[in-house]
């Protein structure tokens, strides 16, 4: 079982499903919302996420929402509406389930990395926005939706 909470506790998840991958990532929009850095995102079925209260939501723009705390603005899970079940959740707002991680995956938007962050060398894939297979499900699904 892995559990989560914004900072305040109004908002908390869990979920029996196994985490996917992990990717930081470096857009501004994210270094923005973390007041840092980068954003650490895990991914997980939509589906298996069962929340004492919903996130609340807002989009930066027309390809995803972003869910957050409204009472303490903790950044709590990003969502590609091209991606039917799954949802990434900040590695921030795990509570005791780090161990059951699998290790970072990917640095995406590293064209944005903040200057005087540092990136260790963790073996993790690095791109300068999306990964291209990623980018290619985007532009997809912006063509279906303009067909609609
Ligand atoms: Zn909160
Ligand atoms: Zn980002």
């Amino acid at each position: 079982m892995i559990h989560g909470s914004c900072a305040c506790g109004r908002i908390q998840y869990k979920t029996q499903a196994q985490p996917l991958a992990v990717t930081f990532c470096h857009c501004i929009t994210c270094q923005r919302v973390a007041g840092g850095p980068f954003l650490p995102f895990v991914g997980f079925p939509t589906s298996a996420i069962e929340w004492t209260q919903q996130p609340d939501m807002w989009q930066a723009g027309d390809i995803a929402e972003r869910g957050y705390c409204k009472q303490c603005g903790s950044a709590i899970s990003m969502r590609y509406f091209h991606e039917a079940d799954r949802i990434g959740l900040t590695l921030g707002t795990l509570v005791g389930a780090q161990h059951a991680l699998p290790p970072v995956g990917a640095h995406i938007y590293l064209k944005d990395k903040a200057p005087y962050f540092t990136l260790s060398n963790d073996g993790a894939e690095r791109f300068d926005e999306f990964s291209p297979g990623f980018r290619d499900q985007i532009e997809q699904w912006k063509a279906d939706q303009q067909k609609e």
